[in-house]
């Protein structure tokens, strides 16, 4: 599929949230509803394609495109959420930050041993968080059947930290 209008809608915030970080800021393509409907008909292809079973999106943009796909293929949607938010009884995992770690958790019920799950969120960096999801879903007895990222910052490699797993995404910057 062709994303070059999700490309031009996507803005480079300098300096944010520090000094040096170019932030892709996607809310331009989320109020474009012709970018946003070819963001969600990609992901939900892929989706399908795989055979995934459930759809887990990372906290909080991965809300954003997960919910929906999720709904538009009929499966279950599950938050992985940052540490403290989740009400019911969770697993954690841990993953570093360039200064210190941070820590993000899933529901004990929230996938079933064996079921194939897909994990999205809005952007691949370097990947730490993905992989620290992935983590999550394997404890749980899930099988991480692919990832799937609206952008990727493939300067930073982040499929490195994900290996052996399908990734798909949409608009990659070299
Ligand atoms: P990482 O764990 O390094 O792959 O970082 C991925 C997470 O951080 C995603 O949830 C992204 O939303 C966010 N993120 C990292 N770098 C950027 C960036 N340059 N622009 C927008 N979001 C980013």
């Amino acid at each position: 599929m062709d994303h070059s209008r999700t490309r031009e809608l996507i803005r480079d915030v300098p300096d944010f949230p520090k000094p040096g970080i170019v932030f892709k800021d996607i809310t331009p393509v989320l109020a474009d509803p012709v970018a946003f409907r070819e963001v969600l008909d990609d992901l939900a292809a892929y989706v399908r394609t795989i055979e995934a079973q459930v759809v887990a999106g990372i906290e909080s943009r991965g809300f954003i495109m997960g919910a929906p796909v999720a709904a538009a293929c009929s499966l279950p949607f599950v938050p992985i959420r940052k540490q403290g938010k989740l009400p019911y009884a969770t697993i954690t995992e841990e993953y570093d930050l360039e200064y210190g770690t941070a820590a993000i958790e899933a529901h004990v019920d929230a996938v079933q041993p064996g079921q194939r799950v897909v994990i999205m969120d809005d952007l691949l960096a370097t990947g730490g968080t993905a992989a620290a999801s992935v983590r999550l879903m394997e404890r749980l007895g899930a099988r991480v059947c692919g990832l799937a990222f609206v952008v990727e910052l493939g300067f930073l490699n982040g499929r490195a930290a994900l290996p052996g797993l399908n990734i798909h995404t949409l608009v990659r910057y070299d």
